[in-house]
């Protein structure tokens, strides 16, 4: 199995080592990156059906490596949880969206992403706690976006955490809901605020009657248990006015606006665009 070159080299082993180095070498990049707070938010309007109004924002993280250039936050973020680096950079993020959002209008949320790491350092409540009073931004305006990867570990004590933020005055969203092993039951232990849809379920939302169905009867839910259900990924026309029909409270997607800098969310949200679909 393991060929070798004339020196008598494994090759395999030397392809190994040169895909360890370089995962090092990101790793020490990264590191670099989190230790001089140069990890960015960019912010993706969410449109609230109702209002026809942006009522929240999603901060996504970016980062711009100084020679490969941008890196995909699926791949830092994996690799900030893989070497021990995602709480930092968690609080970190924390903090930057809280003090950020401060200069939107009163009446737009931030909502910020957290990975099931966090939830097991321990002082995930005294983090956000002390973001929210650095920045002065009311725990109403702050959302926190969570994933069914939390469920796996020590879910008591988790859904102790959760019920402590809600406390708060957070608004507790359940993250890319109707894939993986995500159950209804979790809805028995937690009354979640907010359900996001997965996006594959807007990518198939015109074609699949299975995927309507399953829109619909999550919406249904939503209604019944007062929940808001927000679909995201939306980039045609089609999508949106399938979604609000079918019942989705808050719509996200190419189709309104590409994630935004900072300083640019401001100006998107007073342009008063009222969105409406059906
Ligand atoms: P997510 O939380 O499911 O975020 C939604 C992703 O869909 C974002 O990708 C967003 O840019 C993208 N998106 C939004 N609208 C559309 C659309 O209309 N079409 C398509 N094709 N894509 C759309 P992004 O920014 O690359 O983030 C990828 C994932 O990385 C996120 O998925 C989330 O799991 C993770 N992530 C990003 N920022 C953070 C963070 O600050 N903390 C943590 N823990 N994870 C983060
Ligand atoms: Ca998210
Ligand atoms: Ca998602
Ligand atoms: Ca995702």
């Amino acid at each position: 199995r393991a060929k070798r070159d004339h020196r008598g080299i494994c090759l395999f082993d030397a392809k190994m080592d040169a895909e360890m180095r370089d995962r090092r070498r990101l790793e020490n990049a990264l590191r670099k990156a989190v230790e001089a707070n140069q990890i960015e938010l960019a912010y993706q309007p969410v449109i609230s059906t109702y209002q026809g109004r942006v009522s929240s924002v999603e901060a996504l993280a970016r980062w711009s490596h100084p020679v490969r250039g941008p890196i995909p936050p699926d791949c830092f973020i994996d690799l900030a949880e893989e070497c021990g680096l995602i709480n930092k950079l968690g609080e970190q993020l924390l903090h930057r969206a809280c003090r950020e959002a401060c200069d939107w209008p009163a009446n737009v949320a931030v909502a910020v992403n957290l990975s099931p790491l966090q939830f097991q350092s321990g002082d995930l409540l005294d983090t956000v706690a002390c973001a929210l009073k650095e920045s002065g931004l009311p725990a109403q305006r702050l959302q926190l976006e969570v994933t069914e990867g939390l469920m796996i570990k020590d879910v008591d004590r988790t859904f102790r955490q959760l019920e402590e933020l809600r406390s708060l005055g957070i608004a507790i969203l359940i993250d890319d809901f109707g894939v993986g092993y995500s159950s209804l039951s979790y809805f028995e232990r937690f009354p979640f605020d907010k359900v996001k849809l997965d996006k594959s379920f807007v990518d198939r939302i015109t074609t699949s009657k299975t995927s309507q169905a399953i829109v619909q009867a999550v919406a249904g839910l939503g209604e019944k248990l007062d929940m808001a259900i927000v679909a995201e990924g939306i980039e045609t026309k089609a999508q949106a006015r399938l979604l609000t029909e079918y019942g989705c409270t808050h719509l996200q997607g190419y189709l309104f606006s590409r994630p935004l800098a900072p300083q640019s969310v401001r100006d998107f949200v007073s342009e008063t665009k009222v969105y409406a679909h059906g």
